[in-house]
């Protein structure tokens, strides 16, 4: 009865043809992209503005029916699927985007517009987006700054927060809070926009977000190095760094990994041997930047190189990469562990991982992948059922053994929450629980995502 009621005011606000309750309808909104994730929700609603937004959240916070919200659905660690009974709150059709502005280099999204989307649109005008991932063509603005999302070319232009100028977002009481004005200085009072990025749809919703641009590189060159090992792979990335002023990204995988996506891809290899590791790295600028990259890598122990300066054939080399995620999906349902660790602990990570997950799960497969540059390594598990979390444990307190952090780039979601305090203090979990309070202190907003059940 309360759900009728419910369902008759929420069509009220949305339009019935916008208030899904058919479960054929609702599916695609109710399972994650890993497979791991997912139960069905009571409805699914998608409200197509900011009011529209306020009203909803306006009453579900009387009515303390629990909201989770989703953009793209390309999240990695379950927040952004129900986990049984809570309304589906979905921002797709948020989808405005404003015009360029030149003048400050920024554009205005709604939470609903894609990665891809906002690239096609800065570059049009001249510019580019400093964010830039494999999931381009679906996450969205919203998920993206919810969940602070990295990418490649983090040592570059940093993270989605370093993209944002302010947002837009609803509180659970349905309140507005707006700061879409473009002022790059702006100290008057607290930053409630950078506060809410990161959060994972537990604090606001974000139905907006005024965004930074970066100058359109016009040359780009891509290299994909072949190295004997992790240690060698770190004194590239370093060299690089210290070296390329035009490097874009330094991206990092291995052999199980490039035989994994030529086989799902039906890829031919790069080299005619195998090695251990590749380096995938890519310079950017107005001018040619071949002397930029090959001058980073010439003292290094360079098993095979392929370099690429046109666009096909760059992005032939970035498919090997491009494709892990994909091939990893196409051969199981993995257990996903995106983890950062201080660059100096990378090479012993990377040899201690493998034998902890072994011991954990003994017929357990093991694809890593990361992005070099920011100490961010993807561990993929497969083999374990979803339920079976003795490889997660054991990798995160690898992790945080060696004073790393659980979570890099994909957020804490209900993957991740029970090892929060591994790597967060008593002190900060408590002031994210007090933060949580003021804002919906109703706790209807994404319940069972990032914080851990209280003691
Ligand atoms: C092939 C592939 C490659 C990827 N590569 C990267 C990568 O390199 N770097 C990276 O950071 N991520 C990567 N991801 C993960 C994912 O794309 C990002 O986490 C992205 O930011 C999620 O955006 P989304 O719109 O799909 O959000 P969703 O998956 O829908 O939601 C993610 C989280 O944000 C919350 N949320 C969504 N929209 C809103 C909103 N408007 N307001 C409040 N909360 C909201 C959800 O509740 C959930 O907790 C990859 C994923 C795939 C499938």
């Amino acid at each position: 009865m309360l759900t009728d009621t419910l369902h008759e005011r929420l069509c009220a606000i949305v339009g019935s043809r916008h208030v899904l309750d058919d479960p054929a309808l609702r599916d695609r909104f109710e399972r994650d992209i890993t497979g791991r994730y997912g139960a069905p929700a009571t409805l699914v609603v998608r409200p197509g503005s900011t009011g529209e937004v306020a009203d909803v959240l306006r009453v579900c916070d009387e009515t303390r029916t629990p909201v989770v919200p989703q953009g793209g659905n390309t999240g990695l660690v379950g927040g952004g699927v129900p986990r049984g009974g809570e309304i589906l709150l979905s921002l797709s059709r948020l989808d405005e985007l404003g015009p360029v502005d030149e003048l400050a280099g920024q554009v205005t999204a709604g939470a609903g517009v894609t990665l891809e989307a906002v690239q096609a649109h800065a570059s049009a005008a001249g510019l580019a987006f400093g964010v830039d991932h494999g999931a381009r063509s679906g996450a969205t603005i919203g998920g993206m700054v919810s969940t602070d999302a990295g990418g490649a070319q983090v040592l570059r232009y940093g993270t989605m927060r370093a993209q944002v100028v302010g947002v837009e977002a609803v509180l659970p009481s349905g309140r507005v809070v707006r700061r879409l004005a473009g002022l790059l200085k702006d100290t008057a009072g607290y930053d409630v926009s950078q506060l809410l990025v990161g959060t994972e749809g537990t604090l606001g919703i974000v139905t907006a977000a005024r965004l930074r641009l970066v100058p359109r590189l016009q040359q780009a060159v891509t290299a994909l190095v072949a190295v004997p090992s992790m240690e060698a792979a770190v004194r590239l990335m370093r060299d690089l760094r210290a070296r390329a002023t035009s490097l874009n990204a330094v991206e990092v995988f291995f052999a199980e990994g490039m035989r994994l996506v030529c086989e799902h891809r039906r890829l031919a290899p790069p080299f005619t041997e195998d090695h251990p590791v590749y380096v995938l790295a890519e310079c950017s600028d107005h001018d040619d930047p071949l002397d930029d990259l090959a001058g980073a890598i010439e003292d290094t122990l360079v098993l095979d190189v392929a370099v690429a300066d046109d666009t096909a054939r760059r992005r032939a080399l970035w498919a090997y990469r491009d494709f892990l995620n994909e091939a990893v999906a196409a051969a199981g349902v993995p257990h996903k562990l995106d983890v950062t660790l201080p660059l100096a602990a990378l090479a012993e990570f990377e040899h201690r991982v493998r034998d902890v997950i072994e011991q954990a799960a003994p017929a357990a497969r093991t694809i890593l992948w990361g992005h070099l540059g920011d100490g961010n390594i993807h561990v993929n598990v497969l083999g374990p059922d979803a339920q079976d979390e003795r490889c997660d444990d054991a990798v995160l307190r690898l992790v945080a053994e060696l004073d790393g952090s659980i979570s890099a780039e994909h957020g804490v979601g209900v993957s991740k929450r029970r090892w929060l305090s591994l790597t967060r203090s008593e002190a900060e979990i408590l002031t994210m629980r007090a933060l949580k309070h003021t804002f919906d202190p109703h706790g209807i907003l994404n319940p069972g995502a990032v914080l851990p059940d209280a003691a």
